[in-house]
């Protein structure tokens, strides 16, 4: 609430992010856009907690994030947050499945079996378990992210670009699961994108720009997000 984060002193002091008011709702796919610069990837990092805020309240789960301590910031992160980047970050020395279950492993818990399957079969990565990322097209190894970031049955999963080094099917095919969590798993998305077909698969999109929220948009489809960000460039 009444988030802002300003980088920098002085001459290069930037204001990122300038007295944002958004909750998100449970359950819901929702994405972010905007111009490069606008605060989008500011704005995630300081909902998940990864990223300190300058001034205003941030809430997680239930918790306030905003003031909590580094070690319980931490520990609320791994068993609260998933993340998915357009990078993938998966860690070349671990197989799939190593990956995959790396959350769990830090957290010292066990994958639910059933979890376990559905995000196996429903991503289509059971015969790439054992290969390393190396091993992996871009959609695989964007897909085995995917199952690392809900395995752990997180609050809210982050998503920064997750199709943007994918070819369009790729990126489709990963829409479309990301889509599947929000509706039959009741999994909360928050994805960042600047593709307005990528934000016509979430329930709403947010417009920022200089880092404020400047339109809010329900059921958007490829149509309405091209017109608010022509709006956008007036
Ligand atoms: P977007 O993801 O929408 O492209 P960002 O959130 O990355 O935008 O950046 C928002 C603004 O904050 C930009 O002006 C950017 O230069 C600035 N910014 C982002 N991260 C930092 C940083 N670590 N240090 C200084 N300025 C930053
Ligand atoms: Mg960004």
């Amino acid at each position: 609430m009444q988030l802002t984060k300003i980088f920098g002193e002085g001459e290069t002091r930037v204001t990122a992010l300038d007295s944002i008011d958004v909750r998100f709702t449970r359950g819901t796919f929702t994405a972010i856009m905007g111009p490069s610069g606008s605060g989008k990837s500011t704005l995630m990092h300081c909902l998940a907690g990864l990223d300190r805020i300058t001034s205003g309240r941030v809430f997680l789960a239930g918790r306030e994030v905003s003031n909590l301590p580094d070690a319980q910031l931490t520990t609320l992160r791994r068993d609260n947050v998933g993340f998915i980047f357009q990078s993938f970050n998966l860690l070349p020395m671990l197989t799939a499945e190593e990956n995959i279950l790396l959350p769990l492993d830090l957290a010292g818990r066990k994958p639910d079996k059933e979890l376990w399957n559905q995000l196996i079969t429903g991503l289509g990565i059971g015969d790439r378990l054992k290969h390393h990322p190396s091993e992996l097209s871009g959609g695989q190894q964007q897909r085995v992210a995917c199952a690392r970031a809900m395995i752990t049955k997180p609050h809210v999963v982050f998503a920064d670009e997750p199709t943007g080094a994918l070819d369009s099917k790729s990126g489709a095919n990963l829409l479309g699961y990301l889509r599947h969590c929000v509706d039959d798993l009741g999994q909360t998305i928050i994805m960042v994108t600047h593709d307005a077909k990528a934000a016509s698969y979430a329930d709403r999109a947010l417009m920022l720009l200089d880092g404020r929220i400047v339109d809010d948009i329900d059921s958007p489809t490829a149509e309405s997000v091209n017109e608010a960000m022509a709006r956008l460039e007036d």
